[in-house]
Parts: C-alpha cells; structure tokens; sequence
C-alpha cells in the first residue's frame, strides 16, 4: 500500500486538483515549484533557523508520568502547544512564506475559521515584511474578537466574508475568488492538508518535522525510534499528518485520529466526517465530506473551532479507506471532561482540538508496556471562554 501521493496528487481515491480553469496557472505555477524550492539547501537552512530560533522548536516529548499511571499506559505528548502562537500551524505558515518569498509574490492571502492560521500567517507576514489580507466569516469574526485583534495587531486586514453560513467555508471561497482576481503577485496560503494538489503534499512536508522530532527523541529516550501508537486530533488533518508523516509506512505503528463528534455522531450536529462522510469534492479536492445526497455541504459543529470542519483531507480519507488508520469520533462534553482532567493531571490546559486526542485513552485499552504518542496540537488560552462557561461542572 503506498501513502505517499501520486504525480497526479492522489493518495489513492482521494486528492487531485479540481479546480475552475482560471486557477489553473495559480496553481500549476506552485505545482511546479513547491519541491524544487523547497529541497534547495538555502530554503532547508532558513526553515530550519526559524523554527529553531523563531518557533522554538525541537518542541520537548514528555513523558506524562502521572498520566501514564492514570491510564497503565507509557504516554509521551509531543508538545506543539510550546510553539510561538500557541500550535502547530505556524511550522506550516514558516514554510509557505518562505517559499512565497522565494517565488516573488508580495501579497499573502489566507481564510481562518478560528483565527488560528490567521494568526499564524499574520505572524510570519510581519516578520516578512508582506502584505497580509486574512478572510473570515462574519459569524466566526463576532466570536473570535480575540485572534482578530491579534491579526490586526500584527498588521493584517481582515476582510469579513458576507456569503452563505459565513464561516470557514464561505471565508475560503472569497480567498479563492481573490486569488482568482489576483494571479500576479498573490500567495494563497491554506491552514491545512486540504485543497487542490499540492497543498496537501506540501503541507504535510512542512509539518513532518514533528514525526522527524518524535523519531530523534523516542530513540533519545527509550532507546529505540518507534512508538506502539500515534495519537493526534483531526480537523483538516495537518498536525496528525505531521504526526504519522515518517511512520506512515511503518506498520509496527498504529495510527489513531479524534474527530470532533460535536453532540453526538447520531445528531445534526456533529463534524465526524470519516463516519459521517461520504465521497465527492471540497475545495479543489478528492475527498471524504458531509454532504446531502443531493451534494449540499452539511453544516458541521464542534465546541472546538479548529476541528469545525465539513471535510478531512485526502490523505486521511485513503488512511481512513485503507484501513491504516482508525478514527474516534469524541463528543463536545468528553473533550471539555479531558481539558479539565489534564489540567489538573500535568499541569498542562490543552486546546479544545487536542483534548479530543486526548480522550482515545478513555476509548482504547492500552497495555502497560505500550508506548503511547499523543500530540498536543496547541495550548488552552484562546479557549478559556468556553472553559470558564463549564468551570462549575468542574469544581473540585
Ligand atoms: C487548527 C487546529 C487544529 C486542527 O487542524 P489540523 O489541520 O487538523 O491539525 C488542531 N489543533 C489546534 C490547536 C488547532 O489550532
């Protein structure tokens, strides 16, 4: 079985480039770029420098000792929440800026959900000293004021989009209308491992540097560079594929994702895409999403913003397939139960999204001598609205 993507961007069934022909020259021009640029030695060094010295990175791997005896299990959690801005998704935004740069685009255009590629790509827009225009839906700018004013804090323009449900969805079709009128001097940098090929190829490479950490610590620390399992949250799928990214072929390895199950897999309000989903198109790809069978995009709802999303990518629709990897779908309620419990536990607040990876160890019956790799997508801060709300249910 292969898990690598094609020449044609398809891992599989799933991926390809289904764009409007006017997108074509946008996106074959980084089609044709994106790996050559990206393996020069000069682009390595630079990556490598800002993710040292800017990011903060190797991020630690920490053996959650209290955890473990919890759940009679050996756990290590990969800590993206110690990154600049809160999570993993500036590793991806670093990249993309970098190989922008490179490809002489002046102007940077990105969607953002919750914020938090918008800030991410605000961050590395500044540092660049690039124009920076971030779309988002109305709603999702009334319930985010936080990260909008980080965005503008860092110099970006936030443009509401005013179309459909105004959230994720309908700020990524204004971003590609924009880069559809702006082919010249335009960067579209996307937040995950979705749309057209070869955003999801190149996206995952920039995040791999998490399993390529995890492999050099494993073997620092346990003696040997392999875990039993991988565990990480799901929403397009960008920090599990750079969690499984160096193990994907590596069947000693069993891969687990959490998908935000909302209230319920058996309730209209749900964002479980690989058991709700079936196959078609989102976004310029091949993929698993939650449609009407006439082919409406359902609605989805997830308490955590980042996992708020109708489809996966493609490369998790094959694992998905295939069967290399098992999906868990977590309601709302076992995700805010498994903030609080690592809270008290490690004296660590997770992130809504990473908490539903979390409860996988409420899920699934570890053994005692299995080692257990459970990445920590981001920290809890922009989530303490939604915690302080639940605060009571959790006195001590
Ligand atoms: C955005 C986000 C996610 C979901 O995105 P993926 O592409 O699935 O990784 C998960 N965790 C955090 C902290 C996020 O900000």
């Amino acid at each position: 079985m292969q898990y690598a993507v094609n020449e044609k961007g398809f891992y599989g069934d799933f991926g390809g480039a289904f764009i409007p022909e006017m997108l074509f020259p946008n996106v074959e021009e980084l089609r044709q770029k994106y790996l050559q640029i990206s393996s020069t030695k000069e682009f390595k060094k630079e990556f490598d420098d800002l993710l040292k010295h800017y990011v903060g990175r190797p991020t630690p791997l920490y053996f959650a000792k209290k955890l473990s005896e919890k759940y009679k299990t050996q756990i290590y959690l990969k800590r993206e929440d110690l990154n600049h801005t809160g999570a993993h998704k500036v590793n991806n935004t670093i990249g993309q800026i970098l190989l922008a740069e490179r490809m002489g685009k002046k102007r940077i255009i990105a969607e953002t959900g919750a914020g938090q590629h918008g800030v991410a790509t605000a961050t590395v827009c500044a540092l660049k000293g690039l124009q920076c225009i971030v779309y988002m839906g109305e709603v999702d700018i009334a319930r985010q004021a936080p990260n909008v004013a980080r965005m503008k804090m860092l110099g970006a323009e936030v443009r509401p989009a005013t179309s459909g449900s105004k959230t994720l969805k309908d700020a990524t079709n204004e971003a590609i209308r924009d880069w559809i009128g702006n082919p010249e001097d335009t960067f579209y940098i996307i937040g995950s491992v979705v749309g057209p090929h070869p955003y999801p190829d190149m996206v995952a490479r920039f995040q791999a540097v998490i399993s390529e950490e995890i492999k050099k610590q494993l073997q620092e620390q346990i003696g040997r560079d392999y875990p039993d399992y991988l565990l990480a949250c799901v929403g397009g799928g960008s920090n599990a594929a750079g969690t499984f990214y160096h193990y994907l072929d590596d069947q000693r390895v069993q891969l687990f994702m959490a998908e935000a199950a909302g209230h319920g897999i058996d309730t209209d309000k749900s964002a479980a895409t690989s058991v709700l989903g079936t196959e078609g198109i989102i976004h310029g790809s091949r993929t698993l999403l939650m449609q009407t069978e006439d082919g409406q995009i359902v609605e989805p709802h997830s308490i955590s913003a980042g996992l708020d999303y109708p489809g996966i990518g493609p490369l998790h629709a094959h694992l998905i397939k295939t069967g290399r990897a098992r999906s868990f779908p977590v309601t709302d309620r076992e995700s805010l139960d498994a903030s609080f419990m690592l809270s008290r536990t490690e004296g660590i607040i997770p992130a809504l999204e990473s908490a539903h990876a979390l409860t996988i160890l409420e899920k699934y019956d570890f053994g005692k001598e299995d080692i257990v790799v459970l990445n920590l997508s981001g920290r809890g801060d922009k989530d303490l609205d939604t915690f302080m709300k639940y605060m009571d249910d959790y006195a001590k």
